[in-house]
């Protein structure tokens, strides 16, 4: 395990994860033919036992692996997490726009077909007008 130990970096406050990531700011770690996420490789090091569900950093730090800067909890405590710190400006906007834009559609569609109706009913009754009694 001391491959493991030699990537952190330990300061006071966050544990850096040193190692090349997957991106994201995550760190990943190989062990025996696998790649583990290294917040969730630190978390089963410190406790035993693999997270049940999502490894969640208090501190805000993606490359922190310090175990009391982490904690179990789903993606969504994970979307306000983000609002919370201020650090979720990649949702907000984009659903909103969707959102948008789905109302925009919706409302053209909407339209549409009262337009058609209007135009249907129109049709039907210069039909009724034309009919030879
Ligand atoms: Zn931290």
């Amino acid at each position: 395990m001391k491959r493991f130990w030699d990537k952190v970096k330990k300061t006071d406050g966050c544990w850096e994860w040193q190692a090349s990531g997957r991106g994201r700011g995550y760190g990943c770690f190989k062990f025996k033919g696998k790649v583990y996420d290294s917040h969730r490789f630190i978390w089963f090091l410190t406790f035993g036992k693999w997270p049940s569900k999502w490894i969640l950093h208090t501190c805000n730090n993606r490359g922190c692996v310090r175990p009391n800067h982490l904690y179990e909890g789903t993606p969504l405590q994970n979307y306000w997490d983000m609002r919370k710190n201020g650090n979720a400006h990649i949702t907000p906007r984009k659903y909103a726009n969707k959102e948008e834009k789905n109302k925009a559609y919706r409302k053209r569609k909407l339209e549409y077909w009262h337009r058609r109706g209007n135009y249907l009913r129109e049709i039907r009754r210069s039909k009724l007008v034309n009919i030879p009694v």
